[in-house]
C-alpha cells in the first residue's frame, strides 16, 4: 500500500509490477515529452523531421513473420531488426529522435531485450529520444472496429508502456496514419483519453484537395455533440500520407539516392538534394498555418538499418540549417516527433478551422472508394465480435469470483488476441489469406485458453459443487462436441450487461430430434429441432455431424449474471416442435394469400402473390409495409492502370453498374416453411436458390439469408419502405453515436462523384436507420457491415463478397474466400426494429441495439447427473446487488493489480437522457465490496485531476448538433452542457459519457 501511494505521486498511475523509480525518473538534465522538444524558432519555417516506421500488427505476413522478419520473399520485413537498429543508432547521438506506435510489436521485443538494452531504452525514452505515439496495442481501424474494443486495446497498450516508462512514455498524440477512412467515435475516444492532438494520414482526396488550397489541413474537431467541447482534439492530416518527400527515402528499401557530400566524387549531390527539400518544405508549409511543418521521414517496415535513414537524415539537417545560415533563408531543419511539432503549433497559437463530422467514406480516387472492407471477411468480423465477448465475460468472471492471479496470463492472452484483431488490416478483412487464418489461430487459441476461467468462476458459483466441464462449441458452424454426444447437458447461459434480458432465443446443434429442455426450477419448457441447412452440413470446415438445431427461448435472465437450463435426449414427457409441425406452403395453397407470424408485440404478415410484409405493432398500432430482398452487385473487373480500370477488392468496393443491385425477383409464394409452434419464422426461396429466413424475437424481427457465394458477386439485403427519407439515413460510428449522411452529399465540400453506390456506402457496426417524422425503422447488425440508402425509403445491407481481381492497393490477391472449393459460406443475421419516434421507445431501441451487440454468451457442459440433482443446484445467479437505471451501461469490469478497473456510461444521446443518470458504486455488486474510488481518464493511464484539455482559438463555433443542422438551414450554436459533482460513492453520468474508476474493493464472503 505505501508503495502505492507513494509511487502515484510521481509517475502517475502504476497498474502493474512497477519498473523501479531510477530508470523512470528523469534525472538530473534530463527531460522526457513536451519539456525535451527542440524549441521551435519565431520568424522562420520550423521543419520538423519525424522518423518513423509503420509495422502493421499482420497484413501480408503474419505478427510473427513480420516480428522476426521470416518469409521476406513476399515482404521485406522484420521488427525485431528495425527496433534492435533503431535503438543502437539513437543511442549514438542524442539529437536523433524516433516514434514507435504499436505495443504489440513494442512489447514482443521489450521482454525479449537483456537489461542492458533495456536500461538504454529507459534513458532514450526519459530523455524524450525515443518517444511513443498511439501506443495501442495496434493500430486500430476506424471502420469496423468497435467503441468498446478500442477502448480496450488503448487501456492494454497503455498500460504496458505506463508499467515500463510512467509518465516519460505516454503517448501525447494518436497517429493513425494509414487507416482507411476517420471515425468520429474515435476522435472523441481519444479526447476523452487525454491526448492533445490526432494525426491523419488517408482522407478523401477531393476533401484533400480542397483543404490543401484552404489550408484546412489541422483543424479542431469536436467527437461529440453530447460530450461538447471536451470531446475537442486538434487533428491535423499530413501532407503526404505518411511517406517521405519524393527522393528523400533513404530506407535500405527505397531506391532514393544518398545524399553525397564528398565534393571530390563524381556521384555528389549534396547541393540538388538541398535545393529540392527546400523547395519541398516551401511548398509544403503553404498548405499550414503557422511556421511549422510536419514531414514524415519513413514508410512501411522503414529502419531495417536504421543508420541508412539517420546518416542521411543528419546530413540533410546539417547542410540545410548551415545554407539557411549563410544565406538568410529563415528556415529550420531538426528531429522532432508528432508531440513537439504539436506543442510548436501550439505555441505559436492559430485559428483554426472546425470540423464536426468524420472523415468516411475514404475515397482515394474517383474510382476507388474504400467501402468494400467494410464487409470483407464476415466470418472473421465475426470471430472478433465473438472474441471480444468472450473477453468481457472472463473479465467480469475474474473480478466478481475471486479467482486466482495465474488466470492473469490467459486473460492477458485474450486481450492481446483481441486488441490485435482491431489492427486496420484485421477486422477490416483486407490481409492475405494466410494471415487471416493466422489471425483466426490465434484468436481460437486465446479463446479456448481463457474458458479456464469461465469453468472455475461457474463451478464456484454452482452449489453444489457440480464439477461440470465446459467445452468450447462453434455455434457460429453448427458445431458443438457437448451437445452432439451427451445424453444430458447442462447450458449456461451468461448475460455480460447489467440490463436484465427478458427472452432469449438458444440455438444448439444436436443430432435428430427428441430433446427435452427444462429451465432453472427444473420445469419443463417448450422447445423445437429444426434441421440445418443444407448450405451449412456441406461446409467443409465443419467437423461435425449434428443434423438437427435445438432451439428454445429462455426467459428472465437477470442482469450481470448466468441461467441454466438442463437438457435431456431421447424423453418423451413434454411434446416438443418438430420438423412436422412445420407447414410447407406453396401459392397453389387455398385461403389467404397471406402467412401470418404472430407474438405479444408483432403481427407480421406476408402476402404470397408479391411478398410484401406489412407490420403491425400490438403496443401501438404503428404499422410499416415492407420488402425485404436479397440482391447482388458483379464487381467491377479492371487491370488498375488508371483509376476508371479500378477493380473491386478487399479494400475497394466497385460495382459494375451505375444504380440498384440485381434484386431476386419473388416470382409467386415459392415454396415456404413455416415453423410456428415455438418459432415464429418463415422461409423465403427466392430465385437462384436464395432464401431469406423472416422471424419474430420479442418487438424486433430477424432476418438471415441462405445462398450459395458465387465468384464476382458482392451480395446485400435490401429493405425498400414507402418512407419519405429526403435522402437522409443515420449510421452508427464505433458502434455509439449515430451520424446523419444524405445520399450524394458530404457536410464539408461539394462533392463530385463518379460512384454513386460505393460512394454513398457507410460503416455499420451495430446500427442504422431511416426514418420519417413519425416512424423510424432500425435495422441492427451482428457483425461490422457496410450500409447505404441509394433510394428513398430503401436502405441496404452489404453481407458477403467475393471477388475475382486485387484492387491492387497491396494485399495483392483477390478476396475470395472459399471452403472445399465454394465461395466461404456464413450465416449473419440482421435484427430490424420499427418504432413511433417516442421518446420510451427511442430509449428501448437503444438498449435493444447495445443488447444486439454484447450478446450474452452460452456454455455447454455434459450433465453426469439426474435432472433431480439439476434442481438442487444453484441454476440462477447475478453479481447485481440492485437494478441499476435504463441508460447505464457496465462498459468495463477487469482485474487491475489487486484492484478493479470499473467503467460505466451512460449509452442514451442528450435527447434522451437531458440530465444526469446516477450510480451508486458501493451498492452495483454483491460479490465484492468497495473501498475507494478514484478517476482515470478514459484509458487508464492518467489520474482525471492530472488532465488538463489544451485550449484552441477557432474561426467559427461549433454547432448544438451536428444531425440536426446538416442539410438545414438553421445553425444553433452549441453551449456547454451542465456539469454535475459526484456525491460520494454516487456517480453521475451526463448523455453518452463514459467514466473510468480504479476501484480497491474487499471480497464478500
Ligand atoms: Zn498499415
Amino acid at each position: 500500500m505505501q508503495r502505492w501511494l507513494l509511487l502515484l505521486g510521481v509517475v502517475g498511475l502504476v497498474s502493474t509490477v512497477p519498473t523501479p523509480f531510477d530508470e523512470i525518473t528523469p534525472r538530473d538534465g534530463e527531460s522526457c515529452g513536451y519539456d525535451s522538444c527542440t524549441d521551435a524558432e519565431p520568424g522562420v519555417l520550423n521543419v520538423h523531421l519525424v522518423s518513423h516506421t509503420h509495422d502493421d500488427v499482420g497484413w501480408l505476413k503474419t505478427l510473427d513473420q513480420y516480428y522476426y522478419g521470416s518469409r521476406n520473399t513476399i515482404q521485406k520485413a522484420c521488427v525485431e531488426c528495425i527496433l534492435n537498429s533503431v535503438v543502437k543508432e539513437l543511442w549514438l547521438d542524442p539529437k536523433r529522435k524516433f516514434i514507435y506506435v504499436e505495443t504489440a510489436f513494442f512489447w514482443k521485443w521489450w521482454v525479449a531485450q537483456p537489461a542492458s538494452v533495456k536500461s538504454q531504452v529507459h534513458t532514450l525514452v526519459r530523455q524524450g529520444r525515443l518517444q511513443f505515439v498511439g501506443g495501442a496495442w495496434s493500430m486500430n481501424d476506424e471502420a469496423a472496429s468497435h467503441y468498446q474494443s478500442t477502448v480496450d486495446q488503448f487501456t492494454w497498450g497503455l498500460q504496458k508502456l505506463n508499467d515500463t516508462f510512467g509518465d516519460c512514455g505516454r503517448p501525447r498524440v494518436g497517429w493513425q496514419i494509414d487507416p482507411f477512412g476517420h471515425s468520429r467515435e474515435f476522435a472523441a475516444n481519444l479526447a476523452s483519453m487525454g491526448y492533445d492532438g490526432l494525426f491523419l494520414g488517408r482522407i478523401d482526396y477531393q476533401d484533400k484537395a480542397l483543404r490543401l488550397k484552404e489550408r484546412t489541413m489541422e483543424m479542431l474537431w469536436r467527437g461529440s455533440d453530447d460530450l461538447g467541447k471536451s470531446s475537442d482534439i486538434f487533428t491535423g492530416v499530413l501532407y503526404n500520407l505518411y511517406q517521405p518527400p519524393a527522393g528523400f527515402c533513404f530506407d535500405v528499401l527505397c531506391d532514393g539516392e544518398p545524399i553525397i557530400d564528398d565534393v571530390s566524387s563524381p556521384m555528389y549531390n549534396l547541393d540538388a538534394k538541398v535545393a529540392t527539400f527546400l523547395e519541398v518544405a516551401a511548398n509544403m508549409s503553404k498548405a499550414y498555418r503557422t511556421n511549422n511543418i510536419l514531414v514524415t521521414m519513413g514508410d512501411d517496415f522503414n529502419y531495417l538499418d536504421a543508420s541508412l535513414w539517420f546518416n542521411n537524415i543528419d546530413k540533410l539537417i546539417k547542410y540545410t540549417n548551415l545554407k539557411a545560415i549563410k544565406e538568410n533563408l529563415n528556415v529550420k531543419l531538426f528531429y522532432s516527433t508528432p508531440a513537439c511539432y504539436l506543442k510548436a503549433v501550439k505555441d505559436a497559437n492559430p485559428t483554426l478551422p472546425i470540423k464536426q463530422d468524420d472523415f468516411f467514406p475514404y475515397g482515394s480516387d474517383s474510382h476507388a472508394y474504400w467501402t468494400g472492407y467494410y464487409t470483407s471477411r464476415p466470418t472473421t468480423k465475426w470471430m472478433e465480435r465473438e472474441a471480444n465477448n468472450y473477453l468481457q465475460t472472463f473479465k467480469i468472471l475474474q473480478s466478481l469470483t475471486n479467482l486466482p492471479e495465474s488466470n492473469m496470463v490467459i486473460l492477458n492472452e485474450l486481450k492481446s488476441a483481441v486488441g490485435m484483431m482491431q489492427h486496420h488490416d484485421a477486422i477490416t478483412g483486407t490481409e492475405k489469406q494466410h494471415v487471416a487464418h493466422d489471425y483466426e489461430r490465434i484468436v481460437s487459441r486465446a479463446v479456448d485458453d481463457a474458458y479456464a476461467i469461465g469453468n472455475q468462476a461457474f463451478n464456484k458459483l454452482l452449489m453444489p459443487e457440480a464439477s461440470l466441464v465446459y467445452e468450447r462449441c462453434e455455434f457460429n458452424q453448427s458445431q458443438c462436441s457437448v451437445t452432439e454426444r451427451s445424453q444430458a447437458f447442462v447450458v449456461t447461459v451468461f448475460n455480460s450487461q447489467v440490463m436484465p434480458k427478458s427472452t432469449l432465443k438458444i440455438d444448439l446443434p444436436v443430432i435428430g430430434d427428441g430433446y427435452s429442455v427444462y429451465d432453472a426450477t427444473g420445469t419443463s419448457i417448450p422447445c423445437g429441432t429444426q434441421k440445418l441447412p443444407s448450405e451449412l452440413l456441406s461446409m467443409p470446415t465443419r467437423q461435425s455431424n449434428a443434423t438437427h438445431s435445438l432451439y428454445f427461448y429462455g426467459k428472465n435472465f437477470p442482469g450481470l449474471g448466468y441461467q441454466n437450463f438442463y437438457v435431456k435426449k431421447g424423453t418423451k414427457e413434454k411434446k416438443t416442435a418438430r420438423d412436422s409441425d412445420s407447414k410447407t406452403v406453396t401459392s397453389d395453397d387455398e385461403g389467404s394469400r397471406d402467412i401470418v407470424l404472430e407474438n405479444d408485440y408483432i403481427i407480421l404478415s406476408i402476402n404470397k402473390d408479391s411478398g410484401r410484409m406489412n407490420y403491425t405493432s400490438r403496443t401501438d398500432g404503428t404499422t410499416l409495409s415492407f420488402l425485404a430482398v436479397p440482391g447482388y452487385y458483379s464487381a467491377f473487373e479492371g487491370n488498375n492502370e488508371i483509376a476508371a480500370n479500378r477493380s473491386s477488392g478487399a479494400y475497394v468496393f466497385r460495382p459494375n453498374m451505375t444504380s440498384t443491385p440485381v434484386l431476386h425477383t419473388f416470382h409467386d409464394f415459392p415454396v415456404t416453411n413455416v415453423v410456428q409452434s415455438v418459432l415464429q419464422e418463415v422461409h423465403i426461396h427466392y430465385d437462384d436458390s436464395v432464401s431469406v429466413t423472416v422471424g419474430l424475437k420479442d418487438n424486433t424481427l430477424y432476418f438471415y439469408t441462405t445462398l450459395s457465394i458465387d465468384l464476382g458477386r458482392e451480395y446485400v439485403l435490401r429493405f425498400q419502405t414507402d418512407l419519405k427519407t429526403d435522402g437522409a439515413f443515420y449510421t452508427d460510428s464505433n458502434g455509439r453515436q449515430m451520424l446523419k449522411r444524405i445520399r450524394n452529399t458530404r457536410p464539408q465540400w461539394n462533392l463530385t462523384l463518379a460512384e454513386p453506390i460505393s460512394g454513398n456506402y457507410y460503416p455499420v457496426v451495430q446500427e442504422m436507420y431511416i426514418e420519417d417524422k413519425d416512424l423510424r425503422v432500425v435495422v441492427n447488425v451482428d457483425r461490422a457491415r457496410g450500409g447505404a440508402s441509394l433510394e428513398d425509403g430503401c436502405f441496404e445491407i452489404m453481407q458477403h463478397r467475393r471477388l475475382k481481381r486485387d484492387d491492387s492497393f497491396g494485399v495483392d490477391e483477390a478476396l475470395n474466400e472459399t471452403a472445399g472449393g465454394k465461395g466461404l459460406y456464413s450465416i449473419d443475421k440482421v435484427r430490424l426494429q420499427v418504432v413511433s419516434k417516442t421518446k420510451e421507445n427511442l430509449i428501448n431501441t437503444a438498449e435493444t441495439s447495445l443488447r444486439f451487440f454484447s450478446i450474452p454468451q452460452f456454455f455447454v457442459a455434459e450433465a453426469p447427473f439426474s435432472l433431480d440433482k439439476f434442481k438442487t443446484m444453484t441454476n440462477v445467479h447475478s453479481f447485481l446487488k440492485t437494478d441499476l437505471p435504463k441508460g447505464v451501461h457496465l462498459l468495463t469490469l477487469e482485474p487491475w493489480n489487486n484492484k478493479i478497473l470499473i467503467r460505466f456510461e451512460n449509452y442514451l444521446d442528450k435527447q434522451l437522457s437531458p440530465d444526469y443518470l446516477s450510480v451508486d458504486l458501493t451498492k452495483v455488486f454483491n460479490t465484492i465490496e468497495i473501498r475507494s474510488i478514484k478517476e482515470t481518464t478514459l484509458a487508464a493511464n492518467i489520474w482525471f485531476e492530472d488532465y488538463k484539455q489544451w485550449e484552441w482559438n477557432t474561426d467559427e463555433e461549433f454547432s448544438e448538433s451536428f444531425n440536426k443542422e446538416y442539410g438545414s438551414e438553421g445553425v444553433n450554436i452549441a453551449k456547454e452542457g451542465k456539469k454535475y459533482d459526484d456525491d460520494g460513492f454516487i456517480i453521475k453520468l451526463r448523455a453518452k459519457e463514459i467514466r473510468t474508476f480504479v476501484a480497491e474493493y474487499g471480497v464478500k464472503n
